[in-house]
């Protein structure tokens, strides 16, 4: 299918005319219509055609395209694609103008691609014994979905064709890029990838590399940003909820400790063991603005910053520099991991407080 037909399709616009939302106002860029999830009277749901993304007012519902649709048809976001694709778009609206060009892919889009590519990825027996070596049994190498990327170029390109096939568009997907015969291919370096997940979505794929890239990089984003028709990552952080519930702890009152990892891997590893509270693994080069994404857990009692041995020897700093603008210093203890997936001493001692406390209360 060619790409503009996949943008159309999978357009806010689209999936407006495809549930029948009543259009109540049209501005610039941006449509009101009644919300379908809290049946207001007014045009309370707002839908901006250039990020293809909904907001309501009244109810808070928010969300991009695809994801809409699925709701609305209570399917998964994956078999919302899949059905948007089956019908031709129908693009009529009370804009001035709507010429859907937009090829950045917001986070459900990704997820579909991600989820797709990562199906089609093995994992390496040297890299499933290198996971185990950091405590992860093959349940959890599967359930949190470790891949190796492939060296051989045949084999990424025909990866890149089965996706095609699959009506997955790769443009504006971080780690895809074209190239110099114009055919999709992606970013090969020797390492796992490692899924960055936000509500069981994957955001982006981070890389845990075999050697060090050079003197102090061991994890990097799969991000194609310098190549022809490529893309650049966001440098997400990642919320690893309980098991149970994640809305409700989120938003009860109750006091709670939060567990920030840096890297990835590590912050896996200790939501094996810390599954009662949230972790949240964090690139151990992280910026402020993604930093404030925190904001979101409220009643925050202590927060536990776990470090792996590169980012004690090399980024500590500007982590806690960022930290330390959200937390007051006296709420932020510090443990410190020095070999590849070992979970710190003083923070294990926190497990077992916690269990005892359960089993008391
Ligand atoms: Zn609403």
């Amino acid at each position: 299918m060619e790409q503009q037909e996949i943008l159309e399709r999978t357009s806010i616009i689209n999936v407006k005319n495809k549930l029948h939302l009543k259009e109540t106002f049209s501005t610039k860029d941006t449509i009101f219509v009644k919300c379908p999830f809290c049946f207001s009277d007014k045009g309370t749901m707002k839908l901006d055609t250039t990020e293809n993304s909904y907001t309501c007012k009244n109810c808070g519902a928010n969300g991009y395209a695809i994801g809409l649709y699925a709701r609305n048809k209570y399917i998964t976001n994956h078999r919302a694609y899949e059905l948007l694709l089956q019908e031709d778009a129908d693009l009529s609206n009370n804009l001035k103008t709507s010429i859907i060009t937009s090829t950045r892919k917001n986070n459900e889009e990704l997820d579909i691609i991600y989820q797709s590519f990562l199906e089609k990825l093995d994992l390496k027996p040297e890299h499933i014994m290198e996971l185990i070596k950091y405590g992860f049994s093959m349940e959890d190498i599967e359930r949190i979905g470790f891949k190796s990327i492939p060296m051989n170029e045949k084999e990424r390109i025909s990866i890149c064709n089965k996706l095609i096939q699959d009506n997955l568009d790769l443009e504006g997907t971080p780690g895809f890029f074209k190239d110099k015969r114009f055919r999709w291919n992606f970013k090969a370096h020797k390492g796992i990838l490692v899924p960055a997940k936000e509500s069981h979505r994957i955001i982006g794929l981070r890389i845990h590399l075999d050697n060090l890239y050079d003197a102090d990089t061991s994890d990097i984003w799969f991000s194609s940003s310098q190549e022809c028709n490529g893309s650049k990552i966001l440098n997400n952080i990642m919320f690893l909820y309980p098991e149970e519930n994640s809305i409700r702890f989120m938003n009860n009152k109750e006091l709670k400790d939060i567990i920030i990892v840096s890297e990835m891997i590590l912050a896996y590893k200790i939501h094996l063991y810390f599954n009662n509270n949230i972790v949240i693994g964090v690139p151990n080069v992280v910026s402020k603005k993604e930093l404030k994404k925190l904001n979101k857990i409220q009643n925050v009692n202590e927060v536990h910053v776990v470090m792996d041995k590169h980012t004690v020897l090399h980024n500590s700093e500007s982590l806690l520099a960022n930290l330390y603008k959200i937390y007051p210093r006296r709420k932020v203890t510090l443990h410190f991991s020095l070999k590849d997936g070992e979970i710190p001493g003083s923070i294990e001692k926190l497990n077992n407080d916690y269990n005892i406390q359960e089993k008391s209360a």
